[in-house]
Parts: structure tokens; C-alpha cells; sequence
């Protein structure tokens, strides 16, 4: 027995090994793409539930590795840990404005927002809204249609001075969401001392709205507190007709998911936008 315990203790300490390594070797790749701005940004469309028009796009980044693609959730927490997120949320910020200023002289384009997700590490560095003040600057389009995603835990992490970045943000014109709301370290008292303007309810809620009772209960909570708050709802993971129709009937603004499109290159989506391509 004592001879198992110690194999095991080895395989559990190679298994650990292995990604400690692995985790290096991403960090030395990460640094590289930084500087070659490897990076590329996958959009995801949000619609209008009642006009079922495309409102505005989420930006997804994707790691291009020769032709091969890297998912953020493999990347984005190294990134997170290594001190590397800046660098990259520089990046999108920086294709996402320059898309919007593109835009803002195409009719069937101008009106369309831009959602980016923004980490925690990225809000609570001093200088933010500076940064965001100094890209509004440089490249001409509407402010608000600008949108920053962040999380309930980033939110929280560091309240105080979270709370002075978003009234900037609000001053400079910018919307900020809270992404997968309901699943971080919820608490109401936020909602009354931040100045946020949607709600994006996770997708764990959706996908078991027409199942699960206490789902359903929970997401027309979230609408409800959102609408007496005077904020957009938008339902994330909306992969069924069904669930559209639901979130329709119970009052959400808007929806994004599988069922209304994939993320997709830019240059796909806007085939999708203007009727030439299914997704
Ligand atoms: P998120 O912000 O919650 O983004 C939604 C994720 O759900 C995306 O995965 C999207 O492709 C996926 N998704 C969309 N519709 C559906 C659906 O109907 N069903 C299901 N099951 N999934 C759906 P993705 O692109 O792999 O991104 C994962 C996470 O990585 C994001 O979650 C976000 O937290 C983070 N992320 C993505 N891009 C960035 C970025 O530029 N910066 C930062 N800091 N984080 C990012
Ligand atoms: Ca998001
Ligand atoms: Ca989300
Ligand atoms: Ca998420």
C-alpha cells in the first residue's frame, strides 16, 4: 500500500509538473503574439429581441497560431496571472475602436455596437479611463457604441475605485455590462453603487429555463430587478427557438447564442448581417 501511495504521490506530481510546464511554454508563446499581434478578434452577434435586428457584436479574441486557433479560455487566465492582460486588452481595444471608426461613415453599419470583455486586472489599473478617453480621441465613432463586459468579481475585487472608473466611463459615454450575471459573488448593493447599463444573464440560467422551474424563476427575477433598476437585459447561450420565445414573453431586450449565430470573422458576419450568408 505504502508503495502505491508513493507511485500515486509521483503521478500526481508529474501531472502537476506538466502543467506548470505547459503554463510557462504558453506565457513564452503569449509574450511573442503580443508583439506580433497574433491576435484576432471573432464576432457574435446580439439582437433586438422584439425587431430580431442585430444591435451590436460581441468580440471574442482568438490565438492564431499558424492557421491553428487558441481559445481565451486556455490563454486568458495565464495571461490574467502573468501581469500579460494589459497588453492584450491594448490590443482589442485598439481593432475594436478601429472597426467602430470604420463603421461610423457606412449607413448599414454606424449604428451597430461593439461589446469587449474586459478583465478584472484591466479595471482596476489607475489610468483606464484615460486610456479609453485617449482611443475616443483617436478614432471618431459614437461612444456608446462602445460596450465593456466585465464580471461580477471584477466588479467587486476592488470596489471603491471600480466605482469612480465607471462614473468616468459613463462621462466619457461608454456602456459597461455585467457579463454572466448571477454566478459570480452576487450582491445587490453593487447595482445601486455602480453605474452600469445592462445585465447579460448567464447562459447556465438559459439553457435550463424550460426545465428547470427554479431557473425560470431566476432569470425573471433578473429581469424584473433589472427593469426596476432601468437597465438592458440581455440572455446569453440562447441556443433553441424556444428559448427566445420564453425570453420574448418574459420581458428580455435582447439575446445572443447558437440559435441566432455563431462567432465569426468579421468579414462572415457581415454576410450574415446583410442576408448573405445563414450561420
Ligand atoms: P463570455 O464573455 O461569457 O463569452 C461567451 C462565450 O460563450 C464565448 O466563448 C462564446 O463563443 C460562447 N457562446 C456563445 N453562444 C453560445 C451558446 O449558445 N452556447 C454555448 N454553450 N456557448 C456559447 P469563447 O469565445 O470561447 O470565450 C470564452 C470566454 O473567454 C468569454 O466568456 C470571456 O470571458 C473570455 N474572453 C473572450 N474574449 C476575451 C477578450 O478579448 N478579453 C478577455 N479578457 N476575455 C475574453
Ligand atoms: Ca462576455
Ligand atoms: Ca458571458
Ligand atoms: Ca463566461
Amino acid at each position: 500500500a505504502k508503495k502505491q501511495g508513493k507511485n500515486q504521490y509521483k503521478l500526481f506530481d508529474a501531472a502537476l509538473e506538466e502543467r506548470v510546464q505547459k503554463a510557462i511554454y504558453i506565457e513564452e508563446r503569449l509574450r511573442q503574439a503580443i508583439l506580433l499581434k497574433q491576435f484576432e478578434l471573432y464576432f457574435q452577434p446580439k439582437i433586438d429581441i422584439s425587431s430580431r435586428e442585430v444591435i451590436s457584436l460581441e468580440a471574442l479574441i482568438r490565438w492564431n497560431v499558424n492557421g491553428h486557433m487558441i481559445f481565451p479560455d486556455e490563454f486568458i487566465p495565464i495571461a490574467e496571472d502573468k501581469g500579460l492582460i494589459g497588453k492584450i486588452t491594448d490590443c482589442v481595444l485598439e481593432m475594436a475602436c478601429e472597426t467602430l471608426s470604420q463603421w461610423h461613415g457606412l449607413a448599414h453599419l454606424k449604428n451597430l455596437s461593439i461589446a469587449i470583455n474586459i478583465s478584472g486586472k484591466d479595471i482596476s489599473v489607475d489610468n483606464f479611463f484615460e486610456k479609453l478617453a485617449g482611443l475616443l480621441k483617436r478614432y471618431k465613432f459614437e461612444p456608446s457604441l462602445l460596450e465593456l463586459e466585465l464580471t461580477e468579481s471584477a466588479l467587486i475585487s476592488n470596489l471603491a475605485n471600480v466605482k469612480d472608473t465607471l462614473m468616468h466611463l459613463k462621462n466619457l459615454g461608454i456602456k459597461v455590462a455585467i457579463d454572466d450575471f448571477g454566478t459570480g459573488y452576487s450582491s445587490l448593493a453593487y447595482l445601486q453603487a455602480l453605474d452600469i447599463h445592462y445585465l447579460k444573464i448567464d447562459r447556465q440560467f438559459v439553457a435550463a429555463l424550460l426545465t428547470e422551474p427554479k431557473a425560470e424563476a431566476i432569470v425573471q427575477s433578473i429581469i424584473d430587478v433589472g427593469k426596476n433598476l432601468g437597465l438592458g437585459l440581455i440572455a446569453e447561450g440562447v441556443e433553441q427557438a424556444d428559448h427566445l420565445a420564453r425570453l420574448d414573453a418574459m420581458g428580455c431586450d435582447q439575446a445572443q447564442g447558437y440559435y441566432i449565430c455563431r462567432p465569426l470573422p468579421l468579414s462572415e458576419l457581415i454576410k450574415f448581417i446583410s442576408g448573405q450568408r445563414k450561420c
